[in-house]
Formats: structure tokens, sequence, C-alpha cells
């Protein structure tokens, strides 16, 4: 079994400063402990390349794309939303990460690898198409999606997002194609505070209160997620994987734990290889405290390859 792991150093230029909890200290602790744990010697390291412009399109429309493109500051930081900054190294970055979900996708459809995971940012999960938002420039895991469908000419994608917040942008991006079924759990109430009275069959929207637990997330996906996923058969899987539900995570008040993203990751392989032929691509979001990311993390890669 073969899984990628796709990370371009040149994502850590994207600095919002050394306050700013989406931090380019985030990558590094996640590969750090890959390199010690000796994983990442067993995954096959990709270094991804800028996004396609057209893979962009597909999601997001040309003015948007363009207004990023002209604020992009020669120095200092410009504020695009109250909680994301750019400045002139954070094009490259969102365009590498959006390069890294169209790789991965790639990779694992022509079967150059079975699973995928991108270690990038800034993450994308909360870009609406029209819309800057919450750290995020572009949709990765859309880019992914509509790679997937446009290019690779399938059918039925499934997106399952665990951060702790509402994936907003996905799901407006997806909201009338029912070629997409978006699963996104999150703790409730907290920010987006959007999409969340969204009613389409292809939106799954499973709210947690705070402080829930693992076992919590297991039932509510076991009631919601299950028999959607069943009905679907995604043929290719895709991950918003924030880690942010972490019980140690300082942005929020979910108590997930290492072996909860164990168990939602082999709960996916099992639904990847009876309909996707065991294709999963992974793509970083959120998890803010860099030990609890980076442990969950490794977790999480390690059931995608295989390895426990
Ligand atoms: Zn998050």
């Amino acid at each position: 079994m073969k899984t990628a792991f796709l990370f371009n150093q040149d994502c850590t230029l994207h600095d919002m400063g050394a306050h700013h909890p989406e931090s380019p200290r985030r990558l590094q602790a996640i590969r750090e402990r890959l390199n010690q744990t000796g994983l990442l010697q067993e995954l096959d390291e990709v270094t991804p390349q800028e996004a396609d412009r057209n893979c962009l399109l597909a999601v997001h429309p040309d003015s948007y794309i363009k207004n990023l493109e002209e604020l992009d500051p020669a120095e200092g930081m410009i504020m695009v939303d109250p909680d994301t900054a750019l400045m002139n190294c954070s094009m490259r970055a969102a365009y590498l990460a959006a390069g890294a979900a169209v790789e991965a996708t790639d990779m694992v459809m022509s079967g150059q690898a079975d699973t995928a995971f991108c270690a990038v940012r800034p993450p994308g999960h909360h870009a609406e198409r029209n819309r800057t938002m919450g750290f995020c420039f572009f949709n990765n895991i859309a880019v992914a999606a509509r790679r997937a469908l446009d290019f690779h000419a399938l059918e039925r994608v499934a997106i399952i997002d665990f951060d702790v917040h509402q994936g907003n942008g996905t799901i407006d991006i997806f909201l009338d194609d029912p070629r997409v079924l978006v699963c996104s759990s999150f703790e409730y109430p907290l920010y987006p505070f959007s999409h969340h009275s969204v009613d389409r069959p292809n939106i799954i929207n499973t709210p947690l209160e705070a402080y829930s637990k693992g076992s919590s997330f297991k039932r509510a996906v076991e009631r919601d997620w299950f028999h959607q996923l069943q009905d679907h058969k995604p043929q290719l899987i895709l991950v918003s994987a924030g880690f942010d539900a972490h019980k140690d995570d300082p942005l929020a008040h979910l108590e997930f734990e290492e072996k909860d993203y164990r168990w939602i990751t082999r709960m996916l392989k099992e639904v990847a290889d009876a309909y996707g032929h065991g294709r999963i691509v992974s793509m970083l979001e959120g998890g803010y405290n860099l030990e609890a990311l980076a442990s969950s993390a490794a977790a999480h890669i390690e059931v995608l390859a295989g390895k426990d």
C-alpha cells in the first residue's frame, strides 16, 4: 500500500504573525513527528507545484482570484477578513496548497498512490466561492473534488470534514452539485455561523455540543453518515482533515483524542475499499496545538498508510 505525503516548504512562507494560531510551525510539527517515528520514510514524499489557474476556476470565479492577486502587497500585510491576512508570499502558498489537491488527486486516480495526505497551508474549507474567510483563500478540498469529477470523469465523490469548524466554504461550493456528498461535523454554536440551516440531500451537517467527546462523535457519524455514504457509493473519498476538535486545541471545546482520529480514518478506509478502490485524498485544515496536531495527524496518516 502506497501513501503519498505532499509537502512544499514554500507553504511555510505565508506567515500571519507570531501570535496568529495558523502558523507555519504547524507543518513543521507534523513533518518532524513523522520523521521521528520513522513513518515519513515509509511514505512517498512529493513536492507539489502551484495549481493551474483553470483548476481554481472550477471552484472560484475569475474576479475573486484576480481580486486576491491584485491585493497581493509588495510588503506588509492586508487583512482580507477579520482573521485572515495576506502578504506577498501568501498567494504562492495558496497556489501550492491548491496544487497539492490536484496532484494528490491525480496520483490516487492514476494508481501511483493508494492514499495521500497533503500537509499544506493556508487551509481551505472556509473559503466560499466568492469569499475569503477563516484563514482560507482557495478551497483546496473543493479543487480536489472538481479535479476528480472534471478531469478524471468520476460521477460521485464524498468530502468528509471532521475539523471542529463547519466546512461552510465547501458547502457553499457544492450546494447544488449532487455528485458531491459533503459530511461535516463541527462544534455548534461556533464559528463560522453560516450554512447551518442548509437543506439539501447531499449536505449533511452534524453539529456537536461543546465538550463532546469522541464517543459522541462516533455515535453521530454512525447515525448521520453511514447510510449516506452507503447510498452515495463515493468513487473517491476526500477528507478535510482538521485536528482542532482535539481536547488540547485552544480554538474550540470538543474533546477528541488521537484514537478518535484513528477510528474515523479506519471507517473511511472501509468505505473507500467498498466503493472507491481504497482511494482517499486527505488535506490538512485546522489544528492549533502543535503537539496535539502532530500526534493526531500522525495517527491519521498511519492508518491511511495501512500501518495500524
Ligand atoms: Zn477549524
